[in-house]
């Protein structure tokens, strides 16, 4: 077994508690699977939930906006929740009641922290690109200063977080539904890229670089 979350009453499983993981692994998995979350913040009292790129190390997310952004600049005082959403298949059982999604989730709490420090600004839009956009740190133009003025970027600790995992079968194999006759399973869903679609606007002769051209037509998370 690998290091465990932390657990405390925000994060303790209370419903479909054999869906939880408290591995810190299934938490890094599910992260690195993903490069779109959804940030959870309250706004004068109005709750946005909003979806946005992330990219994270060893123990922090990051996630960036425009400074004129309301839901990051409020997100950069207050608490917020952050999901990571993976659906791996329609779950079809003989009820209804029993359909469900196989999936892997995360949540993650906690104040961000709006990062100032330009060396530590540039590493953390450095490891967000590279985590949703791999190979075009070193290949596209890198922000200038305008740019990087613009730009928020929240940093916040991984230490707070939950898994969520469900796997397999439909769970009314061995009830009485089971008479029906009806088909029952998993319809699985898998997310790929595509094949590289060119910019119109690319004038002839510059071809993909390498680690573009590896990344599409593969599976995606
Ligand atoms: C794509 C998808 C579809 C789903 N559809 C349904 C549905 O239709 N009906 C349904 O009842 N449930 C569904 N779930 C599961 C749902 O997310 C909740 O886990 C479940 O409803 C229990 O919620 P709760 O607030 O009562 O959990 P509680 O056990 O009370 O939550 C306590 C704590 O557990 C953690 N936690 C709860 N859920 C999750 C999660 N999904 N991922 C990570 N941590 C979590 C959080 O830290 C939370 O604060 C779905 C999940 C996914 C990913």
């Amino acid at each position: 077994m690998g290091s465990l979350l932390p657990e405390n009453e925000r994060t303790r499983h209370r419903r479909l508690r054999a869906q939880g993981s408290r591995e810190r692994g299934d938490l890094d998995a599910i992260l690195a699977a993903g490069f779109v979350c959804h940030v959870g913040v309250v706004v004068d009292g109005t709750p946005l939930v909003v979806p946005t790129v992330y990219g994270c190390d060893a123990g922090t997310l990051y996630f960036h906006g425009s400074v004129a952004s309301r839901s990051l600049v409020a997100g950069a005082t207050d608490e917020i929740c952050v999901t990571v959403t993976h659906v791996d298949g329609l779950v079809l059982a003989r009820s209804l009641f029993e359909h469900g999604v196989n999936y892997r989730s995360a949540m993650i709490f906690g104040v961000p922290r709006a990062v100032t420090d330009p060396e530590e600004k540039i590493e953390g839009l450095r490891i967000l690109t590279e985590h949703s956009s791999p190979g075009q740190w070193d290949y596209a133009r890198r922000p200038n200063k305008k740019e990087l003025a613009a730009t928020t970027l929240l940093a916040l600790s991984l230490d707070e977080a939950s898994v969520k995992i469900r796997v397999g079968p439909p769970d009314d194999s061995d009830s009485p539904d089971a008479e029906l006759g009806l088909w029952a399973g998993v319809l699985p869903l898998e997310s790929r890229w595509g094949a590289l679609v060119a910019d119109p606007a690319l004038p002839a002769g510059i071809e993909p670089p390498e680690h573009l051209v590896r990344l599409s037509d593969t599976e995606a998370g």
